[in-house]
């Protein structure tokens, strides 16, 4: 029998635990899933970090603790966390990106604004180009980055990625570490960031890389928000070297109502929303991850903590 903890927002308690149930006597394990384990006793956390738990000190049995999020960055720094951790990679929390993403995208490309926005009677035909025409840069490769990538692929963009690791895929030409940026940025018509957030990705997108896309260009970033270097997204956009920003993460959140992102004509702003975990599929995720731990092959999308991510 296995003992695990759920700790996340109270409210979530509502959404999971049948899912949860279900999918732990699915993978055949027989679990006790409760929000009030004693430390000392439990096998496994499931874990968002607004569940309030902070220091897992007297987790000593504890082996494994199964994030929620696909962003890891408010618990690879808990020193007291000496525990595996495993973030979420789930087909549903993909998709939900990959929607999001080619939805902005081609919001963009097509210019849907000057109708959408402007419906005043006059009539001026302006034919959007096609896909094949724009160059659009991932940054991030991983499961989010790759996925939108393909889906990019799909509609005809010429898709460039950029990752930590060397990759290599048929449709999308890839770049890699710090001397692949540049590369990777230069004369793009859109970036989307779908990087996690690290020291190495921190400004990532600042005055002198949003400087090499082409001129009037378009950011898009659901990764998270200190990849974008804001006072310097905030000149281009006056300057007209970006054309607009779609932006669903931020430095701080709810975005403070005086930050100019709020008010500027050329920034939209969505309030993280881009993705989410879905119940059903992520307590399936979970559940098969701690039978794979319990059958001795390790968990899956395991933290690289000294990666960060
Ligand atoms: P992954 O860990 O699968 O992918 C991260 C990618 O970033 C990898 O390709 C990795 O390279 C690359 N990377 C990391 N550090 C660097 C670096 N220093 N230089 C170059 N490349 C780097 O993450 P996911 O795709 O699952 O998620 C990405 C991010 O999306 C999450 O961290 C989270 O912040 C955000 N997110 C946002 C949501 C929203 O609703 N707005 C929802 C879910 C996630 P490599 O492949 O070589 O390891």
């Amino acid at each position: 029998m296995l003992n695990v903890l759920f700790s996340t927002r109270q409210e979530a308690w509502g959404e999971y635990h049948e899912l949860l149930s279900s999918a732990f006597a699915s993978a055949g394990l027989d679990v006790v899933l409760a929000t009030d384990h004693a430390p000392e006793t439990v096998d496994y956390v499931v874990y968002a970090p607004n569940g309030g738990l902070q220091d897992f000190t007297a987790f000593a049995r504890c082996k494994g603790v199964l994030s929620l999020w696909a962003g890891v960055e408010t618990i690879i720094d808990n020193p007291t966390l000496t525990q595996p951790v495993a973030r979420m990679v789930d087909d549903s929390l993909t998709q939900g990106m990959v929607e999001w993403v080619i939805g902005h995208v081609l919001r963009h490309h097509l210019g849907m604004d000057a109708h959408i926005l402007v419906q005043d009677g006059t009539w001026q035909p302006h034919f959007p180009p096609l896909a094949k025409t724009r160059a659009v840069t991932i940054l991030g490769l991983g499961a989010l980055g790759l996925a939108c990538g393909k889906a990019l692929v799909t509609l005809g963009f010429q898709v460039r990625g950029w990752s930590r690791n060397a990759k290599t895929d048929a449709n999308i030409t890839c770049f890699h570490g710090p001397d692949g940026l540049k590369d990777a940025l230069r004369d793009a018509d859109m970036v989307v960031g779908l990087l996690p957030d690290t020291p190495a990705t921190t400004n990532i997108l600042n005055a002198e890389t949003l400087a090499l896309l082409k001129r009037g260009s378009f950011v898009i970033n659901p990764g998270r928000g200190p990849l974008i270097d804001d006072d310097a997204l905030i000149a281009a956009l006056d300057d007209g070297q970006i054309t607009h920003a779609t932006l669903d993460v931020f430095r701080i959140e709810p975005l403070p109502v005086d930050h100019p992102f709020w008010a500027h004509p050329n920034v939209t702003v969505t309030p993280h929303i881009a993705s989410t975990t879905r119940p059903d599929t992520a307590s399936r995720i979970i559940a098969e991850n701690i039978a794979r731990n319990e059958a001795g092959h390790g968990l899956a999308n395991l933290v690289d903590r000294s990666a960060g991510y």
